[in-house]
């Protein structure tokens, strides 16, 4: 069974009753909304479509954040010559406001993702002057990157607090958060949205990827944003960027994403390339939760053979990878029971690890610990399955909770017999708490599938 969980964006060739539906069954395990390319409206209609073809999926909407693109007129700009952009010509707010970038002479200006290139020579009250370095022709509304420039203020505008206020009236699983630059951005759309859904930070900044460690501390999720990373940063320096991401988020126990153009050429073509498999397989090995899909499925020729397609290439990368002891080895008294279990399942070659879990923490901490085997979490209610179907290898069911735990390890059992996730002989590992519900584990049971 695939442990690497996978997101599937859904746009104009995916939204739609039937894809849908086959997106999930081909393995899909989040369906997510980019709000780049919707209205407010638009978003809280596909969060209802979703939740009626397949309730079971979970959802993640993506924030737009701060991305800056060109509102000026179409023009030529020939290299080595100065350009002088007003600051609403950038997308940046006017000088007047005071949520203004900190724009200093030397810093680079990329645009239209990185093809042209100028260097900031001076900076006015309401616009920059830039020496061309890197010219071409520049047309209204591609994007606009500072990767130099600490942009202060809110990274949210008035339609993200309107698409965050949709997220959180429709209870979505999670919510990706585009140029984040530092911990504060991450806890002003905890602030608005209380503890409904899970955060999940982009890193797309290198002010980002600098923070990282401090960021994953307040982030219940991070991601490897590849496609703006790749533009702020030299692309070759993208690998080394995620490899770090993903062992970072490792070490303190949170979700980890690689994101973009992971089969890219499955936008036009049934097949992947070569170097496509290799870079999926490279996520799973750098230990990443999850991988996602976006244009493939978006507006792709055919997203659900994306789907299939990623799922097989995980499967395959998964049976030669065994992921280092990262997280127990950091956080030794937070995860010394579900280590232990996480252990004793390697050793006796378990089947399955079950974890009975109430708010779906320690079902976490298990995944964590990346055991060998599949992580069944059995939890009372399906919002809190539904966010743990991000969490590399665990499998949640829905099963009611007792107060005596025998019961509640019963219960999880059928469920799991139900789905087809034991069977007769199989060596399960159970792990649970005992003094409440509602705390880490604190107790291991060695159980076989009569
Ligand atoms: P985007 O984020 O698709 O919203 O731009 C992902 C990325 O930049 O890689
Ligand atoms: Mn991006």
């Amino acid at each position: 069974m695939r442990q690497t969980k996978i997101i599937a964006t859904v746009g104009p060739a995916s939204i739609d009753t039937q894809i849908l539906g086959g997106l999930v069954d081909a393995g899909a395990d989040v369906l997510r909304i980019n709000c780049s390319h919707v209205t407010t409206a638009v978003l809280a209609e596909r969060i209802d479509l979703i939740r009626t073809v397949r309730p079971q999926a979970a959802i993640l909407v993506d924030i737009q954040g701060p991305k800056l693109r060109y509102a000026g007129e179409a023009q030529t700009l020939v290299d080595g010559t100065e350009v002088t952009f007003a600051f609403s010509q950038l997308g940046l707010p006017d000088a007047a406001d005071n949520s203004t970038a900190q724009l200093e002479p030397g810093q680079r200006v990329l645009l239209d993702d990185g093809r042209l290139e100028g260097s900031i020579v001076s900076v006015a009250k309401d616009a920059i002057t830039v020496r061309v370095v890197r010219g071409g022709e520049l047309r209204k509304n591609k994007g606009v990157n500072l990767p130099d420039t600490d942009v202060k203020g809110s990274v949210l505008s008035a339609k993200d607090r309107a698409d965050l206020e949709v997220a959180k009236r429709t209870n979505v699983e999670f919510v990706a958060v585009s140029f984040v630059q530092r911990p504060s951005d991450v806890e002003e759309v905890r602030s608005i949205l209380g503890p409904t859904a899970h955060i999940i930070a982009k890193i797309e900044r290198p002010q980002a990827l600098e923070r990282i460690e401090d960021i994953c501390r307040v982030s219940d999720g991070v991601m490897a944003a590849r496609g703006d990373l790749g533009v702020e940063l030299p692309f070759q320096v993208v690998p080394a960027a995620q490899h770090r991401i993903a062992r970072t988020a490792l070490r303190n126990g949170v979700i980890s994403v690689c994101a973009t153009e992971m089969l890219e050429s499955m936008t036009s073509s049934s097949r992947a390339t070569r170097a496509e498999v290799a870079d999926v397989t490279g996520a799973v090995r750098d230990g990443f939760d999850a991988v996602m899909l976006s244009g493939e499925t978006a507006v792709g020729a055919n997203p659900v053979r994306a789907v299939e397609v990623m799922s097989a290439i995980c499967e395959a990368a998964e049976r030669d990878v065994t992921l280092p002891v990262i997280f127990a080895d950091a956080n030794p008294e937070t995860a010394a029971v579900t280590a232990a279990a996480s252990s004793l399942a390697r050793r006796i070659g378990a089947d399955a690890l079950l974890s009975l879990t109430y708010t779906g923490y320690s079902a976490r901490l298990l995944s964590a610990c990346r055991p060998g085997s599949l992580i069944i979490a059995a939890t009372p209610t399906e919002s809190t399955a539904r966010k743990l179907r991000l969490a590399w290898g665990v499998h949640p069911v829905v099963s009611p909770r007792d107060a005596d735990v025998e019961v509640s390890i019963g219960a999880g059992l059928t469920a799991a017999r139900e789905q087809a996730l034991v069977k007769r002989g199989d060596k399960v590992v159970v792990c649970a708490s005992r003094l409440s519900p509602r705390s880490d584990a604190d107790t291991i049971w060695l159980h076989t599938e009569p």
